[in-house]
């Protein structure tokens, strides 16, 4: 199915985006990479009456090194971190994590600030920058704010951004040369959303340590207490048996590993979850709250 017709307008500055944005009435929705937008809309399950462009905006795809933290604009693609064309804070943990995110087509265009903006459970971003301690950087017609990255996300694909909001960049704490990172994404194969998907960094120097677990539940479950890493008590506060990420210790697979595909993790009702997750005949998922 294809999309029906649309107006669509390629702003020239930021400011202009969120002008139009502001004046459309709520019609009006940005566009960046389109790799999951132009789905919904095929899909009909988005139909903005007009579409702002943003893509291009030179503000929004540059990255600024400014030495403690590096600033990613929200337009930077998944296959400018994959190839290591901006600065990376994160000791090789973004490119890995970009590198295992969908398929190189869809990380050609598809952008950080878009997967923050959705915020799908099972996304990557938002979980790694979330680890990162990231800020995300957001400007509308009131102004401009900042959200904790780990605070952005309200439930399945809802945030605390506003209508009239643009994401602007993400500015990402600097790890020091003493961090260290562990990354694992459960998959049935390479290129699908993870069934589940775990992130650690620990950077003692800067006295950050979390763990982010994200595609378990409909709300990513984040921890940065020492004493509450351990699997019982992040099973008891996140509700959900952690088994896939323990099967995958006991195997003996090494932090910094990249993707893993594990068969059928898969929750028969929606398709996301491990097998878990799987609920009774006729009774509704429970991943999906
Ligand atoms: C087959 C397939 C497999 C995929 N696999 C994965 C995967 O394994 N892991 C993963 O993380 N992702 C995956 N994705 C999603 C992909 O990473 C997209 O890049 C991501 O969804 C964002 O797309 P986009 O940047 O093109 O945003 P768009 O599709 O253009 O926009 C998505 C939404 O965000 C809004 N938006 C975009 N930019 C901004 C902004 N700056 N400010 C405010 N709102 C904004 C739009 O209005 C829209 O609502 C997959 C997608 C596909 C099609």
């Amino acid at each position: 199915m294809k999309a029906p017709a649309i107006d669509y307008v390629r702003p020239r500055s930021l400011t202009e985006a969120i002008d139009l944005l502001a004046r459309s009435g709520g019609e009006g929705r940005v566009i960046a990479g389109g790799q999951s937008l132009v789905a919904m809309m095929n899909l009909r399950v988005a139909s903005p009456g007009l579409l702002i462009d943003i893509a291009r905006l030179p503000e929004l795809t540059a990255a600024t090194d400014e030495g403690d933290t590096v600033t990613l604009g929200a337009c930077v693609t998944h296959a400018a971190i994959e190839d290591g064309r901006i600065a990376d804070p994160s000791r090789g943990l973004m490119p890995r994590v970009a590198a295992t995110l969908a398929y190189r087509a869809i990380r050609t265009r598809g952008t950080v600030g878009g997967s923050l903006a959705l915020s799908d459970p099972a996304a990557e971003w938002p979980a790694v920058l979330s680890a990162l301690d990231a800020e995300v950087l957001v400007c509308g017609p009131d102004g401009r704010r900042s959200i904790r990255c780990a605070e952005l996300m309200t439930g399945v694909f809802e945030t605390t951004l506003a209508a009239d909001e643009i994401i602007e960049g993400v500015r990402i704490p600097r790890l020091s040369a003493e961090a260290c990172w562990g990354y694992l994404k459960l998959c049935r194969k390479a290129g699908e959303f993870a069934s589940a998907l775990a992130v650690v960094v620990s950077d003692r120097k800067r006295s950050h340590s979390r763990v982010v677990l994200g595609g378990l539940t409909a709300r990513r479950w984040c921890c940065s207490k020492h004493r509450e890493l351990s699997p019982r008590m992040a099973a008891k506060r996140s509700g959900t048996p952690l088994r896939p990420i323990s099967t995958v210790q006991r195997t003996g697979t090494s932090t910094n590993s990249s993707a893993i595909s594990i068969p059928s993790l898969r929750c028969a009702q929606c398709n996301r979850c491990c097998s878990d997750c799987d609920p009774p005949a006729g009774q509704r998922c429970p991943c999906r709250g």
